[in-house]
């Protein structure tokens, strides 16, 4: 058999790249792998086809299977329908990335940008049923093989971002880590005509956002080293208690080691990661807060802390959460080297007003859409950031396909906004339930929608006169 030679050197790149676990290493390996089968990755629009045709290998073959299958859908008309689109995805978090995928499978050329040049982040993402069959479908397993085994239903993010950093870059995105957006620049008479589209994470001129305040939430998460040892297998999740399903457990931790908590939540993932919330007089009483203000800014800042107190807090709160079973709690180091323990305010959520806009500067226009947590802020203890964070970007393809499409701009943006309505009511239990059938078509994911619940004429301040289209 031609090229199954276990010692070829494609061969064995092509397993470092599938099982490498930092980000460095995936580019690294990825760039070599290229250079063996001397492809240029720029090669946007045929990169993946050459890909498949020069590594002619039984492990690859099974990858192409799975990624073959979603790229086939016809949403994506055999990845012609945005072959003259360039899309900028300003960040490599999970959603960024998910947009990147869909936005190549549309045919885009594609090219994201990360400020940071690796992935940390070690907390413990609890996972909607249509997200773990979505990551299915582009072969988390291959990846990753412990994705979601059982009755698991979570993963790093860390993780969940190298899966889709791999799938990006294999169907020929252009991922660029260390880049910090700053802004754009205009384009100047000398750019050609084409239409250029961003998606926008973090850095989003024009939009506005809502402020939703709660009362005071104050989220601690912290992670463990996990040893993988029997005695930690033995040690059960806890996949969410509140205080108002169990009373005797919160007020048991108040007596006996003066903590007071309204929820937990325990995963056991590549870390042992625990997600709380405290209340404030607990965290006063047990000097982890130093002094009382009404400004959150100013009562969870760092000279209001004392880190130490914050450490001794988060150790107690999961030694006893699990029955004093987890032996040998260390903790887990973060991107900084220090303990992986970090207390947050939640009280306020943002939410964008509009998903979509569009900017002309000398007859270049600019589409621009938010997805991820810079759209909807997710609220933790209901595990909404990647489910809708996931369903933004879905959408956010089914615009940029309108736009490839050459419907008018005015009404992509329209169709764009009338989804958008839908996002923040999602829940498990009422999107479609078909979810091996869902696409980047919103027909096929939420349960009633209608594309003309805003009108064109309603959204004229977030589309130029001139470039209606
Ligand atoms: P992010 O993950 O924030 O990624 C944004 C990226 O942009 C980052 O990598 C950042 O470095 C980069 N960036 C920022 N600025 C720039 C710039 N100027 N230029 C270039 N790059 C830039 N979600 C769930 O689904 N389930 C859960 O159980 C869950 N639990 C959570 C628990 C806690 C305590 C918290 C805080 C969040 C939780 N979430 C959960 C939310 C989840 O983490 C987010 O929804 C998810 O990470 C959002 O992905 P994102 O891609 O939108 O943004």
């Amino acid at each position: 058999m031609v090229n199954q030679d276990p010692t070829n050197p494609s061969h064995s790149l092509f397993d470092q790249f599938v099982q490498t676990q930092t980000c460095k290493e995936v580019q690294r390996t990825f760039s070599e792998l290229c250079h063996h089968l001397e492809l240029d990755p720029r090669d946007y629009q045929s990169f993946y086809t050459k890909l498949k045709e020069r590594l002619n290998y039984w492990k690859a073959k099974a990858l192409w299977i799975k990624l073959d299958k979603r790229a086939q859908h016809q949403d994506y008309q055999q990845g012609k329908v945005c072959a003259k689109t360039k899309c900028l995805v300003l960040g490599a978090g999970p959603c960024g990335l998910r947009t990147a995928i869909e936005l190549a499978l549309l045919g885009a050329q594609v090219v994201v940008l990360e400020k940071r040049d690796s992935f940390s982040r070690n907390n413990v993402l609890h996972l909607w049923p249509y997200t773990i069959c979505d990551l299915r479908g582009l072969a988390a397993k291959k990846f990753y093989g412990k994705f979601c085994t059982g009755a698991l239903d979570h993963i790093s993010i860390r993780q969940l971002q190298l899966i889709l950093l791999k799938v990006s870059l294999l169907l020929g995105v252009e991922v660029n880590t260390g880049v910090e957006f700053k802004g754009f620049v205009e384009p100047s008479e000398a750019t050609d005509c084409m239409c250029f589209s961003s998606i926008c994470m973090s850095f989003s001129p024009g939009f506005r956002w809502k402020e939703l305040r709660g009362k005071l939430a104050i989220g601690i998460t912290c992670n463990f080293i996990n040893h993988h040892s029997a005695a930690e297998a033995q040690v059960a999740e806890i996949s969410g208690v509140a205080r108002i399903y169990n009373q005797k457990f919160f007020q048991d931790l108040l007596t006996e080691e003066g903590i007071d908590l309204e929820n937990i939540v325990y995963y056991k993932d590549a870390t042992h990661y625990f997600v709380m919330t405290a209340k404030k007089k607990s965290l006063l009483k047990m000097g982890v807060i130093k002094q009382d203000f009404s400004d959150a800014n100013q009562l969870l800042g760092q000279a209001n802390v004392d880190q130490d107190a914050l450490l001794r807090y988060a150790h107690s709160a999961a030694h006893f959460s699990t029955g004093h079973r987890l032996p040998n709690m260390q903790f887990a180091l973060n991107h900084a080297g220090q303990p992986d323990v970090a207390m947050f305010d939640f009280t306020c959520m943002h939410r964008a007003e509009n998903a979509s806009l569009v900017r002309e500067r000398k007859g270049k226009k600019l589409l621009i859409g938010l997805v991820g947590d810079c759209l909807v802020e997710p609220f933790w203890p209901l595990g909404t950031g990647i489910a809708r964070g996931f369903l933004a970007a879905f959408d956010t393809a089914w615009m940029v396909r309108s736009w490839g499409k050459g419907k008018p701009h005015l009404e992509v943006v329209a169709e764009r906004e009338s989804i958008y309505q839908l996002l923040s009511q999602t829940t498990p239990e009422n999107i479609s339930k078909n979810y091996s059938a869902f696409s980047i078509d919103p027909a096929t994911r939420y349960q009633h929608v209608n594309l003309n619940s805003i009108k064109a004429n309603q959204l004229q301040h977030l589309v130029p006169m001139c470039v209606h289209g």
